[in-house]
């Protein structure tokens, strides 16, 4: 059972509800969509494969379909299809940053999604890059340019060809304020940028119907700005991803321990804080 996707779904009511998959009753993975408003956990796992999880990724749903996606973990294609995900959905996948836990099942989805007729165009906002790391757009041409590693998807990223157009949005994590991403009519999207040792990483901001879903992304201590940018803005629901304590041989600047992410979802006025991106290590700590 612990191989479920967890559902926790937003009812536009003051409370939000919080399914336990380990409970036979919540052994649905697509009751989610039936909610006006829902975020579903498709991968609560960090880089280290020490259990069932599947890699990090969530899906925004908004009235029946998955709107927004937020990261793309190992694991995805048999989430996204035991979730009951189409591809024709999404208006936009954001990645919070370019390590293969969260953007390594990328290549799946978008192969699955040569198959699906789409024809609506899809966005693909994440970081950009750095001196040693690639930005958004060049992870996408390494994955599916024509030079890339599956050219057979490369219309993806052309005007012309089968497949629907992707457009890819490099979003500058060497800014402190809060960034637009994209201001569809029902889902208003932002970004602000997170310190994770020398990756280039983000956090999201989803608005809609009323409710702020915040999207922490990996991020350490050191991600003032974060906190500077999110004080008192009363997330609804965030999400913070708990990966190592501070305890003598661990990294530093990677990921906040328990106490540093408590404080910067107080800082928030954070209603509700979702745990996730797990490992054994941080579990038993
Ligand atoms: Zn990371």
């Amino acid at each position: 059972m612990r191989s479920l996707p967890i559902t926790i779904s937003l009812p536009l009511l003051l409370t939000a509800c919080v399914s336990n998959p380990l409970h036979e009753s919540a052994a649905d993975p697509q009751a989610c969509k039936a909610n006006p408003l829902a975020v579903q956990v498709m991968g609560s796992g960090g880089p280290i494969a020490d259990d069932d999880r599947a890699g990090a990724g969530n899906i925004v749903w908004i009235d029946g379909k998955a709107r927004v996606i937020v990261d793309t973990g190992p694991g995805s294609f048999l989430r996204h299809a035991e979730a009951g995900v189409e591809f024709q959905d999404p208006y936009v996948i954001l990645l919070t940053h370019l390590h293969g836990d969260h953007a390594g099942g990328l290549p799946g989805l978008l192969n699955n999604g040569s198959f699906s007729g789409r024809k609506d165009p899809l966005i693909i906002a994440g970081p950009d890059g750095s001196e040693n790391l690639p930005a958004t757009s060049e992870f996408l041409d390494a994955l599916i340019g024509a030079q890339g590693a599956f050219p057979y998807l490369s219309s993806y990223l052309d005007d012309a060809g089968p497949l629907p157009k992707i457009t890819v949005r490099n979003i500058n994590t060497r800014r402190d304020d809060v960034q637009a991403v994209s201001g569809l009519t029902d889902v208003t999207i932002e970004a602000i940028s997170v310190h994770h040792l020398e990756v280039p990483s983000l956090a999201y901001v989803i608005r809609t119907k009323g409710k702020r879903l915040l999207f922490s992304g990996d991020q350490s201590f050191l991600s003032t700005g974060f906190v500077e940018a999110t004080r008192n803005s009363k997330p609804d629901l965030m999400f913070m991803h708990n990966a190592i304590s501070m305890a003598d041989g661990q990294p530093r600047g990677l990921h906040r321990d328990g106490r540093s992410m408590g404080e910067a979802a107080a800082s928030a006025g954070t209603k509700k804080l979702v745990l996730t991106h797990h490992m054994q290590r941080a579990l038993d700590d």
